[in-house]
């Protein structure tokens, strides 16, 4: 669900981290189905709703505001500023009175957030995933960009939704954009990247994961 503080503005749960109990805004069914809409909108297919989306992913947020109402009668431009300002995984940025998905893009869109600074980024996958993505390199099927998760806990902890015993493969992101791979800073946990070449990708053996993973998480 959606709640506004009056000290700290928009928040998720049932309070705010000042102890507030705030000002409920969306139930966690509007919740799921404005943030479905929007995602649908900003990450999969803004022409279908009427979106024009320029080459950076940027929509006109008056315009979002438009389609979310004339779909859900409650749902209004002020509730996709709370849905956005409130995500904890930072899905969605506005500027400028425009609005647009940082990551998760199956459309073509050309993205422009700062580049990796990280020497190396971690990809879980099945075992024969895994085996696929070394012979031919990693990229999506699906997706605009490769989502690499900043430590190896991470791709383990996303890899482990989709197959039992997580392979995770080490990128030398370092190398790899040295020599002209793209890859974009999302927030703490993620990073996107265009194709990387299998020269740069290894599997990381288990032990050295289980060794990373005994250090204290930062968070
Ligand atoms: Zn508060």
């Amino acid at each position: 669900m959606i709640k506004r503080c009056p000290q700290h503005g928009f928040f998720r749960g049932e309070h705010c981290e000042c102890g507030s109990a705030g000002q409920l805004l969306l139930d966690e069914t509007k919740t799921e189905q404005l943030g479905r809409l929007v995602a649908g909108g900003l990450r999969h297919f803004p022409g279908d709703l009427g979106l024009e989306m320029d080459s950076r992913g940027w929509v006109d947020l008056a315009k979002l505001g438009e389609v979310v109402r004339s779909r859900h009668r409650w749902a209004s431009k002020e509730l996709v500023i709370a849905l956005v300002e409130s995500d904890p995984k930072q899905r969605y940025e506005i500027h400028n009175d425009k609005v647009r998905a940082r990551y998760g893009h199956s459309v073509d869109v050309e993205l422009d957030h700062a580049d990796n600074r990280l020497p190396k980024l971690y990809y879980g996958a099945s075992e024969e995933e895994a085996d696929r993505i070394l012979e031919i390199g990693l990229k999506s099927a699906s997706q605009r960009y490769v989502h690499l998760s900043t430590t190896p806990q991470k791709a383990w902890h996303v890899a482990s939704f989709r197959t039992g015993n997580p392979k995770i493969i080490q990128v030398d992101a370092a190398n790899a954009q040295k020599e002209g791979v793209k890859m974009m800073t999302v927030n703490d946990d993620i990073v996107i990247s265009e194709m990387i070449p299998s020269r740069f990708l290894e599997i990381l053996a288990t032990k050295d994961i289980l060794k990373a993973a005994q250090v204290p998480r930062s968070n």
